[in-house]
């Protein structure tokens, strides 16, 4: 079972440079409802106003990893508030291999959890392949760069296609063991999206498939995958069953919708008081939902004050109400990219992937990576004929012709 609950004081105080958390009584300012804060927060600020973050036990291993995770390419003020708060954990560490790793976690080596993020080689995600060699001399490459001295995690970046491939091509993990061996690993982790119905991926299969059966084989420690609030049964299932055998879950991509309803005033406005929509989420994540920790994108300290400051906070009765109000919202315009439509569309549209990218333009406001990652697609939104099959498949009920018809105009 995983256990939420906090860091002890002393331990937290440990892991902080300065002992910016001599009373948690930092308090978040700004305007109510849109969340945007007007205070410019210093890193220490932005921290008291935080607090710790919980830890959880992540996997097998037990290991005590921060609810919120990080990543190597979080912003530099927002990664050295949530390293004050105790963030301990490192999503695609190997990025510091181009840009340095940060003093505050080479100091400190032990208290931190980085992982190198691995992808397929010759390709992209799709029609890339597994090779055991190239992926082994990568982490080599990478342990050297970084001047980390190991990895604590080896992630296998958008995972498998299908059971099969789980169960035949097996190079990745014979890296990971030869690796281990050497010191230069410890533990074996995926993140995993969904190839059912994907036009380049014949035979793919959905997160949901996948990952039960990376469960089923044992070998991998913890999965990351894209989950967010509103009724997802499938993913639900699988965290159920993933908790009870004692496998790890990361949610990634999880403010589905947010982006854009913070630019709905009119939506906003009908908040309940003093509610913000990444707060909320963050409450329901860490006290509602079943997963072990979460990644949640923040570009800046206000965003980090916003969000982060919900985690292991009680899910109050108006945070549930927006919630609800959110899940309304984001079930007509925002996908969950759970890929059920796109084994119907009878022209092979790859449609989560297009609204996924859609998500990255108009919540993220990444429009570069948006566009770029639209451009590669073989086959685009305007292929649609507007049958209208796919629109009975998808829970949410999504009017996806006119979604992705809106999303080609964007990045088209
Ligand atoms: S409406 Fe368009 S996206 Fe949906 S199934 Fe038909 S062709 Fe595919
Ligand atoms: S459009 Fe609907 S069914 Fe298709 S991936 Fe998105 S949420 Fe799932």
């Amino acid at each position: 079972m995983t256990d939420k609950k906090g860091i002890k004081r002393r331990d937290f105080l440990k892991l902080s440079s300065t002992a910016v958390f001599a009373g948690l009584t930092g308090r978040l300012t700004g305007k109510p409802h849109t969340g945007i804060s007007t205070a410019a927060y210093t890193i220490e600020e932005a921290a008291r106003a935080v607090g710790e973050l919980p830890r959880v036990k992540l996997g097998a291993s037990g290991r005590e990893v921060s609810f919120i995770i990080g990543s190597g390419d979080l912003a530099e003020a927002p990664r050295e508030a949530g390293i004050l708060c105790g963030m301990n954990y490192w999503h695609k560490a190997n990025r510091w291999a181009r840009t340095g790793v940060p003093d505050s976690i080479l100091k400190n080596r032990e208290a931190h959890y980085c992982q190198v993020t691995v992808d397929r080689v010759e390709g992209d995600h799709y029609v890339g392949r597994i090779d055991e060699e190239e992926h082994y001399q990568f982490v080599k490459e990478m342990v050297r760069q970084t001047g980390l001295g190991y990895f604590d995690d080896m992630q296998f970046h958008f995972g498998y296609h299908s059971t099969e491939e789980l169960k035949s091509e097996r190079g990745f993990v014979r890296a990971f063991e030869r690796l281990k061996k050497q010191g230069l690993v410890k533990h074996l982790c995926l993140s995993q999206h969904g190839y059912a119905g994907n036009s380049r991926v014949p035979g793919g299969q959905s997160a949901a498939e996948v990952l039960t059966a990376v469960v089923e084989d044992g070998v991998y420690e913890h999965a990351q995958f894209m989950y967010s609030y509103g009724a997802d049964p499938e993913m639900d299932k699988f965290l159920e069953f993933a908790r009870k055998k004692g496998f790890g879950t990361t949610a990634m991509k999880t403010a589905r919708g947010i982006g854009r309803m913070k630019k709905d005033q009119a939506f906003i406005d009908k908040l309940p008081e003093g509610v913000t929509p990444h707060n909320a989420l963050m409450r329901w994540l860490t006290t509602q939902s079943q997963v072990d920790t979460v990644v949640m994108r923040v570009r800046n300290l206000n965003e980090f004050v916003e969000s982060y400051s919900g985690a292991g906070k009680t899910l109050r009765p108006k945070d549930a109400q927006a919630i609800r109000m959110m899940t309304a919202q984001a079930d007509k315009t925002a996908c969950r990219l759970c890929t059920q439509c796109q084994p119907h569309c009878p022209q092979q549209i790859p449609i989560a992937e297009i609204l996924r990218f859609e998500r990255y333009a108009v919540d993220d406001h990444d429009w570069r990576k948006a566009r770029d990652l639209y451009a590669r697609l073989d086959r685009k939104a305007d292929a649609c004929v507007q049958c209208g099959t796919c629109v009975s498949h998808c829970s949410q009920g999504l009017l996806i012709p006119d979604r992705i018809a809106a999303a080609h105009a964007l990045l088209g």
